[in-house]
């Protein structure tokens, strides 16, 4: 291991990092405990051919620390962890890796929970849950909080319109045009609430049937891959890969704000200033992306409660993450900051105030 844990890049004072080794599996995991001072530690796991520990470590520190900042962001009683599993996941998955992945995760009684991420289906998180009650992302029972991509993409779309009431003064997407980057589970059903809501789509896919198909139903034109930078529109709206604003791209985009569902848009931070000096108006995508996220909380909940899964619990959050949205955007503007900068200064501040509450309720026992 070329660094080690307490001075890799990304180890922000994580209360916990558990490395785990299963000989008869060949399992080789991290699990990345952040934070447990909003509640217990949930982030998806994620498995992926690592060419070395230590790119794998520095992966689960990064995202576990993502995790928090996003649970806290979406005002969820929980904090930030992740997990990787060293591994090709089309070569090397078994049920029973998954199962001593399982067993992993229970050892740690329930300070982290563990969902699907790249790489991990829902059929994998079943095989855990098997043996550890401490997994999130399930397809069936009560509980079970299913594909979180519809409320991901609701929540993209309500971010748009709170961009474009505050930019364009308007409260629908009428005369806009949206430029966007994948139209797979997110992206497909983001198409059809912008289509419904006014807006011109103009789209584009590595996958050519799937981009035929949702085209045909949005009315949209379709681009080549590449050639979405450069789409004369109001908005770019990333729904696939992460860092495509980038020193590349930012010269091509003609847009005015940013609003779309890809994890990690932002290549360094320095391109959000760039975006910020430049007058884009950046939706910070761990923000508006959060609806996924709130998603599986509410499973976590019925869990908890001994209850089902929560429609109206989840709408709630949705709101409360909207107005969170609103309040980066104002402070943005009167800060005169970049966004993703409001948006990490109030996601620490709610994550400094609950570790002070737990260390006074520490004081008191
Ligand atoms: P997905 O795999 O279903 O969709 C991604 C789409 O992008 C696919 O159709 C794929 O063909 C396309 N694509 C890949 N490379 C491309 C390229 N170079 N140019 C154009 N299109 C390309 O994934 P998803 O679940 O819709 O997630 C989309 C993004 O949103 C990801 O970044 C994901 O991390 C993020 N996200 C998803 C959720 C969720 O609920 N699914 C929640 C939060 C964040």
């Amino acid at each position: 291991m070329s660094t080690t844990l307490f001075d890799s890049p990304s180890f922000a004072n994580h209360e916990g990092v558990h490395a785990f080794f299963d000989e008869k599996t060949g399992l080789r995991a991290v699990i990345a405990v952040h934070s447990t001072a909003r509640g217990p530690a949930v982030g998806g796991t994620r498995m992926w051919n690592y060419a070395t520990s230590a790119e794998a470590l520095e992966d689960v520190l990064r995202l576990s620390r993502g995790m928090s900042y996003k649970n806290a962001i979406a005002d969820l009683e929980m904090g930030g962890g992740k997990s990787v599993i060293i591994g090709d996941s089309r070569a090397q998955k078994t049920p029973e890796l998954f199962a001593a992945f399982g067993r992993a995760v229970d050892t740690l009684g329930g300070t982290y929970y563990a969902a699907e991420d790249v790489g991990v289906s829902v059929e994998d998180v079943a095989v855990a849950r098997k043996v550890t009650p401490y997994v999130l992302g399930l397809k069936d029972g009560p509980e079970a909080s299913g594909d979180p991509s519809p409320v991901t993409a609701e929540g993209v779309f309500r971010s748009t319109l709170v961009v474009a009431r505050r930019l364009w003064k308007q409260d629908d997407l009428t005369g806009l045009t949206i430029a966007m980057q994948g139209v797979g589970h997110v992206g497909g059903y983001l198409a059809d609430k912008l289509h419904k809501a006014g807006a011109r789509l103009v789209v584009t896919d590595v996958n050519t049937e799937l981009l035929a198909e949702v085209a045909a139903r949005t009315n949209a034109e379709i681009v080549a891959p590449d050639a979405i930078y450069d789409v004369k529109a109001d908005i770019y709206a990333p729904c696939a890969l992460g860092a495509t604003l980038n020193a590349q791209t930012l010269d091509r985009l003609t847009v005015k704000a940013v609003v779309g569902p890809a994890n990690n848009q932002l290549a360094t931070p320095e391109i959000g200033e760039a975006l910020f000096a430049r007058g884009v108006l950046y939706a910070p995508d761990y923000v508006i992306n959060g609806g996924g996220i709130i998603n599986v909380a509410s499973e976590l909940r019925a869990r908890q409660a001994g209850g089902a899964y929560d429609p109206a619990w989840v709408e709630a959050k949705l709101g409360r993450l909207m107005e969170t949205l609103e309040e980066i955007l104002e402070r943005s503007a009167t800060e005169k900051r970049p966004t993703d900068q409001i948006a990490a200064v109030i996601a620490e501040a709610r994550i400094e105030a609950a570790a002070a509450e737990r260390d006074a309720r520490r004081r008191a026992a």
